[in-house]
C-alpha cells in the first residue's frame, strides 16, 4: 500500500524544493502532520504572500520590501565600486562577509546558450547606463565559477571595455563548478579579498 493521496501530494510537492530528495520530503511532510491548524495556517500564509510581498529595487535590482533601497544609498555605500551579480540572493550572501560595501547590480540570470538564455535576458542596458552616470572605477564581477558564469564574465568585460573601468572577478576559494550558493562566508570573504583583475 502506498501513501494516501494527499500525503503523496505533499510529499511531491516538497521535492521541488532544492536539494530536498524523496526521504527528506517524507520527513518533512510527516513533521507537518504533527502541526497545529493555526500553525500550518501562518505557514502556508507567509509561502503565499511573500513574493508578492517584495519588489526589486527599480535601479539595482537588489529585492526589498519597501521603497527605500539601502543598496542603492550613496551616503552609505562607495560609489566607485560596483559589485556584478546574477540572482537577488546573492546579494545577501555578499552583504554577510562584510568585505563590500560599493553598490550592486543584479543581472536577473546567467547566459546560457542551453537554456536558450542571450544577453536580452539579462539586465545590460541599466548596467551601462549606472556605469556611464557612476563615477565608478571598479567592477568587481560576483558569478558562478560554472560555463555559464564564466560565458556571460566574459560577455560583461566586452561589454564593458569602452569604459575607463578596472573589472576584477571573484575567483579565490570558489571551487570549479559551484554555485555562490553553497559557498561558506569566509570562503567568500577570502574570495573577495583575493579577487584578481579580470
Ligand atoms: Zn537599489
Amino acid at each position: 500500500m502506498g501513501y494516501p493521496g494527499h500525503l503523496l501530494k505533499l510529499i511531491q510537492s516538497l521535492k521541488k524544493l532544492p536539494g530536498v530528495g524523496h526521504k527528506s520530503a517524507e520527513r518533512f511532510a510527516f513533521h507537518l502532520l504533527t502541526w497545529r491548524p493555526s500553525q500550518l495556517e501562518e505557514f502556508a500564509e507567509i509561502i503565499k504572500e511573500t513574493p508578492f510581498k517584495l519588489i526589486p529595487c527599480c535601479v539595482c535590482g537588489c529585492l526589498l520590501d519597501h521603497d527605500y533601497c539601502p543598496y542603492c544609498d550613496t551616503n552609505r555605500r562607495s560609489v566607485d565600486l560596483l559589485c556584478i551579480l546574477a540572482h537577488p540572493k546573492d546579494v545577501f550572501a555578499i552583504e554577510e562577509t562584510r568585505e563590500y560595501r560599493g553598490l550592486y547590480h543584479v543581472l536577473g540570470g546567467l547566459l546560457s546558450p542551453i537554456e536558450k538564455k542571450g544577453p536580452e535576458h539579462l539586465n545590460l542596458p541599466k548596467l551601462k547606463e549606472r556605469v556611464a552616470r557612476l563615477e565608478i572605477k571598479e567592477i568587481v564581477i560576483a558569478l558562478d565559477s560554472t560555463l555559464e558564469g564564466d560565458a556571460t564574465a566574459l560577455y560583461l568585460k566586452h561589454e564593458l571595455k569602452l569604459f575607463p573601468l578596472k573589472i576584477s572577478r571573484l575567483a579565490f576559494g570558489i571551487p570549479m563548478g559551484s554555485s555562490l550558493d553553497y559557498v561558506d562566508g569566509g570562503t567568500l570573504a577570502r574570495a573577495f579579498t583575493a579577487r584578481s583583475q579580470y
